[in-house]
């Protein structure tokens, strides 16, 4: 995988672990989340009852789980972590739920991706507290409920409009973040250098924000790999000039995309004429499933001013061509 994937490495578990903040006034950025999210734990709080369930919608690498485990931390309460994916069938959600302790956070990461019948079950377990387990077949078969203890569910998704309408209205909160500017990223990768005891200059810091693809994840990885280039190429300390020198030993694009947003705008401009193209031509294109396509490149590619959606189709815009050292055609005189 490539050094600016949004995504996790597989290594990665617990270095990221040890650089997350832990509470809400750690937390860098999305300061309106930050606010609503205040008051919804402070008021739970004071009633000293569990909040309502969560959703966090994003792009992977912008703190969903990190915002998850701080819900928790803020209201004192046991976390438990699983993903949609990992919950085939509804037994396993039901004894999942049924062990959960009062005031219990459970996040389930990836949840669009719940299997349907286990997503039925949720319905009820997040509305009344309940699930109803049903024992024997056929005629025969019956229904035994069983009470929950009151938890709070904190659900993550790239996308909140992945989620069927019924799953999305039991959320009372519903969150969406976006991709961090540059001073947010320079103030992440301040707090990480201090923890990982790496020195960096501003200017340093400077260098690595504006090829992190407005992605916290990103940016500290960049900043470890700066950080072993500075260590054996320099002094140690990651200046503007290390971190330059280092992200192109890298091969980090100034922009910070990786191959997968690489991949897309290569063939919308070179086999799709800069489109319009339809994303499931596109997805192909890049031998890519459309949703990742949809919920991992583009929304990135679209911030930085490199591809538009429009009603026929993607396009590339100048910006996109320039990039790739092409010259865009000339507009078309309609
Ligand atoms: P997601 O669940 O959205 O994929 P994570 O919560 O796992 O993202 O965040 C990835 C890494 O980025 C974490 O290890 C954390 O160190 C860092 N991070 C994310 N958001 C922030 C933030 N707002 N402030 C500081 N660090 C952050």
């Amino acid at each position: 995988r490539d050094v600016v994937s949004p995504l996790p490495e597989v290594d990665e578990t617990d270095i990221e672990a040890s650089l997350r903040p832990k509470h809400l006034s750690e937390f860098v950025g999305q300061p309106k989340v930050r606010e609503q999210l205040q008051v919804v734990l402070e008021s739970a709080l004071r009633r000293n009852r569990p909040p309502d369930h969560v959703l966090l919608s994003g792009p992977p690498g912008l703190g969903k789980t990190s915002l998850a485990m701080i819900i928790a931390a803020e209201l004192g309460a046991p976390f438990r972590l699983t993903s949609g994916p990992a919950i085939e069938r509804a037994g396993d959600l039901a004894a999942l739920l049924t062990s959960l302790t009062e005031g219990e956070v459970l996040f389930i990461d990836e949840i669009h991706r719940i299997a349907r019948p286990a997503e039925e079950l949720l319905y009820m377990a997040m509305e009344d507290f309940r699930v109803d387990i049903i024992v024997g077949k056929g005629p025969g078969a019956t229904a035994i409920p069983l009470e929950l203890a009151p938890f709070t569910l904190v659900g993550a998704t790239t996308r909140a409009g992945l989620l069927t309408g019924p799953l999305r209205d039991r959320f009372g909160f519903t969150a969406h973040m976006d991709f961090y500017d540059t001073d947010e990223l320079e103030h992440v990768l301040t707090r990480s250098a201090q923890l990982l005891g790496v020195s960096v200059t501003g200017d340093g810091a400077a260098e690595i924000a504006s090829r992190s693809r407005g992605t916290p994840r990103i940016a500290n990885r960049l900043l470890r790999r700066v950080r072993d280039f500075a260590e054996v190429r320099a002094d140690g300390v990651v200046t503007s000039q290390v971190a330059h020198d280092a992200l192109a030993v890298y091969d980090v694009d100034e922009l910070g995309l990786d191959r997968l947003d690489k991949a897309v705008l290569d063939a919308l401009v070179r086999r799709f004429g800069g489109g319009p193209v339809g994303v499931s031509t596109l997805a192909v294109a890049v031998g890519e499933e459309i949703e990742t396509v949809e919920e991992v490149a583009e929304p990135f590619l679209v911030r930085a001013g490199l591809l538009a959606r429009t009603p026929r189709g993607r396009v590339a815009t100048p910006a996109a061509w320039h990039h790739l050292g092409l010259t865009p055609p000339s507009s078309p005189s309609a």
